[in-house]
């Protein structure tokens, strides 16, 4: 992975200036650095959150990206400055050419960090693979630290196993770690004292996400959502403070403790001013750019991914999209756009 933009230029003096060619923006003075590319809809976990029943297909699933056609988007986005990729989805790792993706974006000029989101299924095997084809930063799915739990949430009895896989990315050299929570009132908001332990011992960060409502998820969000700021308090009375933000931060509040490791962080979207502070976009796994999480439309991309021809053409699109982002979402209105289950987007 190279760390010069692909606008920078070496000077004779061997000075890299930056030269932002284009900048990705919207009319609101956001600026977007990252993206989360789905690699597939495809999972094999039914989380109760996401996909209680499992992964359906329904119709005739529009094909994939090829690995050609990621990297042309990706270059794309690059050109306008974004450095930050995160694979997700569906289950990321569950696509035959992850790895293949994985290489190709790594060698994109301009990209500097690319990070997954797993549910960690097989982690511990294939970690060294991970980290050998340039992705340097992994959040792994633990809803809760009880076995019994984590099966209950996920239908797969695998904790452990997940828990030695991030062991083994660490071992392989991935440097930064976060494990996703999502709160789930009822079921694991009794866990933060053990959440803080394993932040600590482990020297990684724990999010916590709350649930997000979407149309697939109704009744399990109005029964299982808890506010954010609940976990906010309980954090600021044990002496953990706000962590001073940081360049490339988006939405999440982090703390921090002075005699603590790990750190805690919570992703709060029913928060004011929460999309605000959005610096990411989405394309899914068949091409389809998203806004917003929420959105109500996506824009197509796939006709100028065809071939390398388009290239202009595409940044264009990209850039004029962007800038009509919409201000903010609708979900305290219970409007959670044209989302069926976060694992359509990539979360
Ligand atoms: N399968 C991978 C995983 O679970 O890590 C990646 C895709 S998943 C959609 C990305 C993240 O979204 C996960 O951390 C998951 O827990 C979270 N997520 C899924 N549905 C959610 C929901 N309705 N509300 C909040 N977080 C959700
Ligand atoms: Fe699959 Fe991730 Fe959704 Fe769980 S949260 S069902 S692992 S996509």
């Amino acid at each position: 992975m190279t760390d010069m933009l692909a606008s920078e230029v070496a000077s004779p003096e061997g000075l890299v200036h930056a030269k932002p060619v284009h900048e990705l923006a919207d009319r609101y003075g956001r600026k977007f650095e990252y993206l989360r590319l789905s690699l597939t809809d495809v999972c094999n976990f039914r989380c109760s959150y996401c996909l209680p029943d499992g992964y359906l297909k329904t119709g005739c699933a529009p094909d994939q990206l090829s690995v050609a056609e990621v990297r042309r988007l990706v270059s794309a986005f690059a050109e306008l400055g974004l450095w930050k990729v995160r694979l997700t989805g569906g289950e990321p790792t569950l696509r035959r050419e992850m790895l293949e993706i994985a290489r190709t974006i790594s060698h994109v000029p301009g990209i500097r960090t690319l990070a997954m989101t797993t549910n960690g299924y097989r982690l511990r095997e294939r970690a060294a693979d991970y980290a050998a084809s340039g992705i340097t930063s992994l959040n792994v799915s633990v809803d809760s630290l009880d076995p019994a739990r984590f099966a209950a949430i996920t239908g797969h009895n695998r904790l452990p196993e997940i828990l030695a896989g991030i062991e083994a990315a660490r071992n392989a050299g991935i440097r930064t770690i976060k494990l996703n929570s999502v709160l789930i009132g009822g079921v694991n908001d009794d866990e933060l004292d053990a959440f803080i332990g394993f932040a600590a011992d482990h020297d990684l960060t724990v999010r916590y996400i709350e649930i997000m409502r979407t149309n697939e998820n109704v009744a399990f969000f109005a029964e299982h959502h808890r506010s954010g700021q609940a976990l906010i308090a309980r954090l600021e009375d044990k002496g953990w403070q706000r962590a001073p933000r940081r360049p490339g931060d988006g939405p999440a509040i982090e703390f921090v403790a002075p005699m603590e490791r790990g750190r805690i962080g919570v992703i709060a979207p029913y928060a004011r001013d929460f999309c605000a502070s959005c610096n990411r976009l989405r394309v899914s796994a068949s091409g389809k750019l998203h806004l917003c999480l929420f959105g109500d439309a996506a824009i197509d991309l796939r006709p100028l991914l065809r071939d390398d021809s388009q290239q202009a053409s595409l940044v264009g699109a990209i850039k004029s999209a962007v800038f009509g982002k919409v201000a903010a979402h609708r979900l305290h209105e219970g409007n959670s756009g044209a989302t069926p289950h976060l694992a359509s987007i990539g979360g």
